[in-house]
C-alpha cells in the first residue's frame, strides 16, 4: 500500500509541475495583454561604483525593452500594442544563485531549481505587483572585470538571470542582453554557433532574404551579433537595428507555422 501511495504521491507532484508549465506557456505565449517583466538589479561585487549604480537605475533605463517589442510586435501584426511592459522593483539584498561556468547537465538542473527557489523568495515587495517574468540584473564594475559571465534565461520558472555592467554607455547593450534571456524565458532558442559565437544562417540573420545577404543590416535578437560576412560579426550596441526574424516569431507564437 505504502509503495502505491508513494507512487501517487510522486505522479501527483509531476502532475502539478507539468500542468504549472502548461500555465506559465500559456500566460507568456498568449500576447493578449502586457507581459508583466520585473526587473530586479542587484550590486554584484562589492564596488562602491556598482552600487551608486544600481541605486540611480530607473525604469527608464529600461524603457528600450518595451520599444523593442512593441516596434518587432507591430511587424508582426500582434493585436497588442505593448506586448512587454517592463518594471523596476527594488534591488533584492541578496545576490541569487550562479551557474558555475563549466556545469554539466545535473549541476545545471540543480542551479535551476536553486535560482527559481530564490526567485520565489526575493521577489514580492510591498506595493509592487508580482512580475509574470522575473529577470535578475546582476551589474558589475567594469574597472574590476572585462568580460561579464555568460547570462541564463529560463522557460521553466520564467526566470532569468542577467550579467551587466554597470556602465550608463553600455546600457543599450545590457538591454540586448534583457531583451534575448526573456525571449528564452518565453520560449525562444538561440540562433548562433555556441562554439563560435557567429551567428546560424540563416536561422540567426536579421533578415534571410535580404540580397546581397551580407553585411546584414540588422540583428536578430536571438543571435544577438550582426553578420557582416560569412564569418565576421559584432555585437550592436543597442536594441534600435535588432528584430526578432521568423523563426524566433514561430517560436514565441508571434506567426503560425
Ligand atoms: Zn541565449
Amino acid at each position: 500500500m505504502w509503495k502505491n501511495l508513494r507512487i501517487s504521491v510522486l505522479l501527483l507532484v509531476l502532475a502539478l509541475v507539468a500542468g504549472q508549465q502548461w500555465l506559465d506557456r500559456v500566460a507568456t505565449q498568449s500576447w493578449r495583454d502586457p507581459l508583466w517583466v520585473g526587473i530586479f538589479p542587484v550590486a554584484a561585487d562589492g564596488s562602491a561604483h556598482t552600487q551608486e549604480y544600481v541605486a540611480g537605475l530607473s525604469a527608464k533605463d529600461f524603457a528600450d525593452i518595451e520599444a523593442f517589442f512593441s516596434r518587432e510586435a507591430r511587424r508582426y501584426g500582434l493585436g497588442v500594442t505593448q506586448p512587454v511592459h517592463v518594471e523596476l522593483y527594488p534591488s533584492a539584498r541578496a545576490v541569487p544563485p550562479q551557474l558555475p561556468g563549466d556545469a554539466g547537465l545535473l549541476s545545471r538542473m540543480w542551479w535551476s531549481l536553486r535560482l527559481r527557489l530564490f526567485a520565489a523568495r526575493h521577489t514580492s515587495f510591498p506595493g509592487h505587483a508580482p512580475a509574470t517574468v522575473r529577470l535578475f540584473v546582476l551589474y558589475h564594475d567594469p574597472a574590476n572585470l572585462e568580460r561579464v559571465p555568460d547570462s541564463h534565461g529560463l522557460q521553466k520558472g520564467l526566470v532569468g538571470l542577467v550579467h551587466a555592467f554597470a556602465d550608463p554607455s553600455l546600457a543599450g547593450s545590457n538591454n540586448l542582453v534583457i531583451a534575448h534571456e526573456l525571449l528564452h524565458a518565453v520560449g525562444a532558442r538561440d540562433k548562433y554557433d555556441p562554439a563560435t559565437g557567429a551567428p546560424l544562417v540563416p536561422l540567426g540573420l536579421g533578415d534571410p532574404e535580404q540580397q546581397p545577404l551580407f553585411p546584414q543590416e540588422n540583428t536578430e535578437i536571438m543571435a544577438g551579433r550582426r553578420a557582416l560576412s560569412p564569418t565576421e560579426s559584432e555585437m550592436p550596441g543597442s536594441l534600435r537595428h535588432v528584430v526578432v526574424g521568423p523563426a524566433t516569431a514561430l517560436e514565441i507564437r508571434w506567426s503560425r507555422p
